[in-house]
């Protein structure tokens, strides 16, 4: 999984060198919001947020957590019981959701069954009363830009999932918003089209610049595709960060088990823990950063003896389970060229750096 990241991270860093301007247009402020829905029910509690005009910034946390009710506060389908929240700089508290400068794309299309292709995408600047000529211009490169332009005169029943879903974007970034909002867009899509959605949602973001705030509740996704990620449990964030210092460095158990690291450990199974705060119980290390000892010399590492209970193939790098005290399945990932040497049932030595332990709150 890792590998895959790394390589659609890899596709990223291509598109994050084209030029960027860094801008309030499209930035979000959430200032200490809370929502406590009429029966009593506190959804988010005090969250506190800068999202950078013209980023690609995800929100993530299981199905419950708050996602929604956020999105929807900022789109103004709902106010917030406490707190503030600004666009690009502006207070939007008491303005109508139609008159704010969002647009939102939801799980389900919600297309108009009776418009075809072009009339669903046109239909915003219709509302707007914008001249049929310059409708007629800005529509047709919507189509094009998001290769629908050969659809135009399809119904929404004769499209594919991926199609209206693609429709449903172009709807949405036709009435060039400042901000747009995504809730779980990509979530009823299988697998591979998801993949190849993710990846044109991202190139479409670079290359309009506009804010995506996009809601999953998969990491990988999240990912893949943000330039900052925000992880949520019941109604408050626990981390923002990039996405590579949140991998790196999770804050606490609740954000590394999340983000789907496996070795989750006491830290009294290790022996040198020099640079951990004191208060630390539980630390983690990255599979990747577990290294198979060659022999002697390891003065200021922690020194694991241990067996292989399972060995993962899994092409580019092997995968082992390893038994060591205190510990019965230590996930190490060795990417080595002989990596897939190790039989299962032999006798291991692991290095872990003392610089690789990540403390963990909670
Ligand atoms: P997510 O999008 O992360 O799955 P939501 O924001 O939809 O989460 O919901 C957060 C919590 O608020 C859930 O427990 C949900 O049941 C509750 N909730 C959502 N809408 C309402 C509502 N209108 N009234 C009461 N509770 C609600
Ligand atoms: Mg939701």
């Amino acid at each position: 999984m890792l590998q895959a990241i790394n390589r659609l991270q890899a596709s990223r860093d291509l598109l994050d060198h084209a030029p960027k301007a860094v801008s309030r247009q499209g930035s979000i402020d959430l200032r200490n919001v809370q929502k406590v829905y009429p029966n009593g029910y506190v959804a988010t509690e005090d969250v506190t947020l800068h999202i950078p005009g013209g980023s690609f910034f995800t929100l993530l946390g299981p199905s419950g957590c708050g996602k929604t009710t956020l999105l929807r506060i900022i789109a103004g389908f709902e106010e917030p019981s406490a707190g503030g929240v600004l666009i690009s700089g502006r207070s939007i508290i008491g303005v109508p959701a139609y008159r704010r400068p969002v647009n939102t794309v939801f799980q389900s299309y919600v297309l108009f069954p009776h418009l075809n292709v072009y009339q669903n995408v046109e239909f915003g600047l219709r509302m707007r009363h914008m001249k049929a000529t310059q409708r007629k211009h800005k529509v047709t490169d919507m189509l094009d830009s998001m290769q629908l332009g050969t659809l135009a005169k399809h119904f929404p029943n004769q499209l594919s999932g991926g199609q209206k879903q693609r429709v449903a974007l172009a709807r949405a970034l036709v009435n060039e918003p400042e901000l747009l909002l995504l809730d779980e867009p990509l979530s009823a899509l299988d697998a591979k089209l998801r993949r190849e959605l993710q990846v044109e949602l991202l190139r479409l973001q670079k290359s309009i610049g506009t804010t995506f705030l996009f809601v999953t509740h998969d990491q990988q996704e999240a990912m893949i595709m943000s330039d900052q990620i925000g992880i949520m449990q019941q109604g408050r964030l626990q981390q923002v960060g990039k996405v590579h210092e949140v991998y790196e460095r999770p804050k606490n158990i609740f954000v590394a088990r999340f983000l789907g690291l496996p070795n989750i450990i006491r830290r009294e199974s290790l022996t040198h823990t020099p640079t951990l705060p004191s208060a630390i119980r539980h630390i983690t290390v990255h599979p990747e950063r577990i290294t198979f000892s060659h022999g002697a010399g390891h003065a200021a590492a922690n020194i694991l003896n241990g067996v292989v209970r399972e060995r993962l193939y899994m092409g580019a790098h092997t995968d082992y389970v390893v038994a060591v005290e205190n510990f019965p399945d230590l996930l190490v990932s060795d990417s080595s060229p002989n990596h897939r040497s190790r039989e299962t049932g032999s006798g291991v030595r692991l290095v872990i750096q003392a610089s690789d332990i990540v403390p963990l709150e909670g």
